[in-house]
C-alpha cells in the first residue's frame, strides 16, 4: 500500500512570508537591491506568523519555496541563503514561549517549517555553477516537485502562496490546481499571507481528514467467493483511480470491505455510494442479487 501523502502549503518567502522590497537601503550593501543574503534583515511580515500557525494547526506542511539569484550574481554564498532561512524558520515558531535555546542549533529549533528549498541560480549570473537556467529555479516547478517526493506530500491537496506570477506558474507546472494558487499583494486578491490562510482555509476546513466507511453483505458471506472479493476491490481501486480521491488502505472481509481514503467524510461516502452502486450492479448481472444493502453505509 502506497504511502498517505500530505498536504502542503508551498510558501514564496520574500514579500510573501517576510519583508524585502521596503527593507532600508543598508540591507543590499554589496548586492542588488532584492537579494536579501543578511539575516539580521529577515522581517516577518505583519500576520504571516499567525497564518502558519493556522495553516500548520489545519494539518499541512509548511514549505517554503524562494529563488535565490543573487547567489549566481555573486551577492554571497550558499551559506548566507541557509543562515536567511534558518533565521526565518526562527522566527516562525510554533508557540509563543521562550527565546529559542541558543545553546540547539538554529536548523534544529521548534519550527513551523517543514523545509526551506533555495534555488541560487540566475542564467544572467556570473558564478559557476549557478550562472545558468535550473529546473528548481522558478517560474521552473523543481523545488515543489523536489519537495513532494523527498517528504511525501500531494500536490493535488496542496497550495501555492506568492506575491509573483512564476510563483504561481512554477506550482501550476508542478500539478498544483491554478484555483489553489493565491497571488498576495496590495494589489492582489489576497493583500497578505494571512488573507491568503483565511481563503485556503475557507475553501478545505479539514485538509488533513482521512475517512474509513465499510460496506456490509446484506447477507451470507458473499465475498469468501474469491472472483466476488477481487471484483470488489478492484472496483474500489478503479474509483479511486478515476475520482482522484487517495486510497489509503482497502481490506474485505467474507462479508464486508473496508475502504480509508485521504478525503473529508462527505467524499468518501460517494465513494462509497459509487461501489455500492457498480458492484451490485455487477452482482445482479453475475448472481441476479445484490450485494449491499440500498443505503446502509457507516
Ligand atoms: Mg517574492
Amino acid at each position: 500500500m502506497p504511502r498517505q501523502l500530505r498536504p502542503a502549503i508551498f510558501l514564496d518567502r520574500d514579500d510573501t512570508i517576510n519583508r524585502n522590497a521596503d527593507l532600508p537601503d543598508a540591507a543590499w550593501v554589496g548586492r542588488t537591491p532584492g537579494d536579501l543574503l543578511d539575516p539580521d534583515h529577515v522581517h516577518l511580515l505583519p500576520g504571516a506568523l499567525d497564518a502558519c500557525r493556522r495553516l500548520a494547526d489545519a494539518g499541512y506542511a509548511i514549505v517554503v519555496i524562494t529563488n535565490q539569484g543573487g547567489i549566481a550574481r555573486g551577492g554571497g554564498a550558499i551559506a548566507d541563503i541557509d543562515a536567511c532561512n534558518d533565521r526565518l524558520r526562527g522566527l516562525l515558531a510554533p508557540d509563543d514561549g521562550a527565546p529559542p535555546d541558543s545553546a540547539i542549533p538554529a536548523p534544529l529549533r521548534p519550527t513551523l517549517v517543514e523545509a526551506c528549498y533555495a534555488a541560487p541560480h540566475h542564467p544572467m549570473g556570473a558564478v559557476a555553477p549557478f550562472d545558468s537556467e535550473h529546473p528548481w529555479r522558478k517560474p521552473g516547478p523543481g523545488m515543489i516537485e523536489s519537495a513532494c517526493a523527498e517528504l511525501g506530500l500531494d500536490p493535488a491537496r496542496s497550495w501555492m502562496v506568492g506575491d509573483k506570477k512564476r510563483d504561481l506558474d512554477a506550482a501550476i507546472t508542478a500539478g498544483i490546481a491554478p484555483d489553489r494558487c493565491v497571488m498576495v499583494g496590495p494589489t492582489a486578491d489576497a493583500p497578505d499571507l494571512s488573507a491568503a490562510a483565511a481563503r485556503i482555509l475557507g475553501s478545505d476546513p479539514t485538509p488533513g481528514d482521512s475517512t474509513t466507511v465499510t460496506l456490509r453483505a446484506l447477507d451470507g458471506r458473499p465475498l469468501a467467493d474469491s472472483r466476488t472479493r477481487e471484483t470488489v476491490l478492484a472496483t474500489a481501486r478503479a474509483i479511486a483511480e478515476r475520482t482522484g480521491v487517495d486510497l489509503t488502505d482497502l481490506s474485505a472481509t467474507d462479508s464486508s470491505v473496508t475502504a480509508t481514503l485521504a478525503a473529508p467524510r462527505l467524499a468518501a461516502l460517494g465513494f462509497l455510494a459509487e461501489l455500492r452502486r457498480l458492484t451490485n450492479a455487477w452482482s445482479i448481472a453475475k448472481h441476479a442479487r445484490d450485494l449491499w444493502p440500498a443505503a446502509d453505509h457507516d
